[in-house]
């Protein structure tokens, strides 16, 4: 009788141990996506677009999008909170500093060649480097993917490229709204509904330049913000007319803000060639007249004299030797960033020889700047409604979106933990879930240890009696 109630005793210990899942975020991960259906997913960006660009113009479209869905206050993009290294965080989920593409410019410190945000997007090698695009890890686990005119779509990584692919021309007009509305067409009818794809990133190049051209606080920009608002509608009933509704989730996100740039009589403009002791004589290699931060490589010895002078030669320039840079940007541990890394605060440009860039917009500065937020909504099946979430960094974008593909993410710089909030059924009710099976088996399994012992003692006595 002994062994018979400790053979019951270890077979519901055994039974409860199986239950108890693995605690490790990856196979957490697993557990969750095999439980649910997935659903398609498609990411907007919309270049430039600052968190609080909808506080100053009529944007129904927008609002009704956060009444059915999630609206963030706004996410911190990475630092250069510039197009190229952001949208490379948005796909892999790494800081600028661990996935490598470091600027919208790629350039050769030897030959002196650099290339511009265009041409940069055909170096292979400057992008195939050791982080991979979500697009790719998506088809190696059987999904099938598309890009339109997202940043990182032209190079080839690991002799893959992202499945179904349109590459914007050379001189694209990024601000044509018929063009818009085709390009929408054609994710919407032909990827997501007649080649059925599960997964799309869609790129639009504006309010960017309306900011850069007119400045943040400007009529174009807000004419242009209605623009965007409009095309979230229409991208919105494209997706009902195709019955896709109850079927796909859309994240609409952006890679920075704009802030405003003080000109002329207003300040001291940051021009180098006029700081006393700073000679471009003393320098091998410069990367300058590019918004508000740049990079310097100085010829052989002449670091220290350089980092000496411009240390001191402005108020609002801030000059890091490139291992010194603060670890929250996450912008030094890279081979690619020069010795020299020079920042302004808002509002400041940094010219090289004299000014050339007469923006009213810029971008590109530290990304606690207010101005260098940028805004987040989502909605679909698996989002919930109506919800306002705090803010979060925008490298959190990849393990979410990983989590709603259903599959395994690469090793990266997010977590689930700072989105999970947002999704109808998160992991944590899931636990939850879990938990309270557990605990009822737990009771089962004590009252059937009870009602043996209870029946045993019974036959005990009757064999004495
Ligand atoms: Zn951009």
């Amino acid at each position: 009788m002994l062994l018979l109630c400790l053979a019951v005793i270890s077979l519901i210990a055994s039974s409860l141990c199986a239950a108890v899942p693995a605690r490790d975020s990856v196979s957490e991960l697993q557990s969750v996506s095999t439980i649910s259906t997935r659903n398609k997913l498609l990411l907007i960006s919309f270049d430039g677009f600052r968190w609080d660009y909808d506080q100053d113009v009529e944007t129904p479209n927008l609002d009704k999008m956060a009444q059915d869905g999630v609206k963030a206050a706004y996410v911190t993009p990475p630092f250069l909170t510039i197009t190229s290294p952001s949208h490379f965080t948005m796909l892999t989920g790494r800081y600028v500093e661990n996935h490598g593409v470091i600027h919208n410019m790629w350039f050769n410190t030897t030959t002196q060649e650099k290339k511009q945000y265009y041409d940069a997007q055909f170096v292979d090698s400057y992008w195939d480097n050791g982080s991979l695009p979500i697009w790719i890890t998506a088809q190696r686990q059987g999904l099938k993917t598309g890009s339109l005119h997202f940043p990182g779509t032209a190079p080839t990584y690991t002799g893959e490229t992202v499945m179904v692919r349109q590459v914007e021309p050379r001189f694209y007009n990024h601000s044509n709204e018929t063009d818009w509305k085709m390009n929408i067409d054609k994710v919407i009818g032909e990827w997501f509904h007649k080649n059925d794809l599960d997964f799309v990133t869609l790129y639009f190049g504006e309010p960017d330049l309306a900011g850069h051209e007119y400045g943040p606080d400007s009529p174009e920009r807000r004419k242009m913000v209605q623009q965007v608002d409009r095309t979230v509608g229409y991208i919105r009933n494209k997706i009902r007319d195709h019955g896709l509704t109850d079927r796909l989730n859309i994240i609409i996100t952006a890679d920075h803000g704009m802030s405003k740039v003080l000109r002329g009589g207003q300040v001291e403009e940051i021009i180098l060639s006029k700081i006393p002791g700073f000679s471009f004589r003393d320098i091998q290699f410069q990367l300058l007249d590019y918004g508000p931060v740049g990079m310097l490589l100085p010829k052989e010895g002449m670091l220290e004299k350089v980092y000496k002078v411009l240390k001191v030669s402005h108020p609002h320039l801030h000059v890091y030797k490139k291992e010194k840079m603060p670890a929250r940007l996450h912008y030094s541990n890279n081979p690619r960033l020069l010795p020299l890394i020079l920042i302004a605060d808002p509002g400041y440009i940094i010219n090289g020889f004299f000014p050339v860039n007469y923006n009213k917009g810029e971008h590109g500065f530290d990304n606690e700047d207010m101005d260098m937020k940028a805004f987040f909504r989502a909605v679909g099946p698996d989002f919930k409604k109506a919800v306002a979430v705090d803010p979060f960094d925008l490298v959190n974008v990849y393990p979410l979106m990983c989590h709603l593909l259903g599959i395994n993410p690469e090793i990266n710089d997010g977590h689930l933990k700072h989105t999970k909030h947002m999704l109808v059924s998160t992991i944590s009710e899931e636990n939850y879930q879990m938990e309270v099976l557990i605990g009822l088996s737990a009771l089962a399994g004590f009252l059937v240890l009870v009602f043996i012992i209870a029946i045993s003692c019974s036959m005990w006595k009757g064999t004495r009696a």
